[in-house]
């Protein structure tokens, strides 16, 4: 399986178990990582990398989600099919 496809597999568990939120992401900030854990893949996002966060609509009190930009990509990809 490919980097992509096991990324899709994970965004599309994601999204069927409720993790992740399926929305189409408009709050983002972009930014170099300050180290956290991405939300879909679970790798950190270090300091070299860019870090794309996104927050949920309507005040939820869940923190931001944060994603490589490829898995951001994915995740949003499977948002868009679902
Ligand atoms: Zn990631």
């Amino acid at each position: 399986m490919s980097m992509e496809q096991r990324l899709q597999h994970a965004a599309r568990a994601g999204l069927a178990s409720g993790r992740l939120p399926r929305v189409q992401s408009q709050c983002i900030w972009g930014g170099y990582g300050r180290g956290d854990v991405c939300s879909l893949c679970g790798e950190p996002i270090r300091s070299h990398e860019v870090e794309f966060e996104v927050t949920e609509a309507g005040g939820s009190t869940r923190p931001a989600f944060k994603f490589h930009i490829t898995c951001h990509e994915a995740w949003q990809l499977e948002c868009a099919l679902g």
